[in-house]
């Protein structure tokens, strides 16, 4: 697990937190891929999902980076 930091956006914003503001979250990187993505042959299926987990209330963003 990472330690919280800072995002910085494809757009050059920093990630500000949905439901409390705080700025820091911890990041990790998920597979979008599950058994009923793949039986469908989704495009998408087998990217990674960047997911930050803020630090202050565990909100999870997801971004498809
Ligand atoms: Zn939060």
């Amino acid at each position: 697990m990472s330690e919280p930091q800072e995002v910085i956006l494809l757009n050059g914003q920093t990630l500000a937190c949905d439901s409390c503001g705080n700025s820091t979250f911890e990041q990790h990187r998920w597979k979008l891929q599950t058994t009923g993505m793949t039986f469908m042959n989704l495009d998408w299926a087998n990217r990674d999902a960047t997911c930050f987990v803020c630090a202050t209330c565990r909100r999870i963003h997801w971004f498809h980076l």
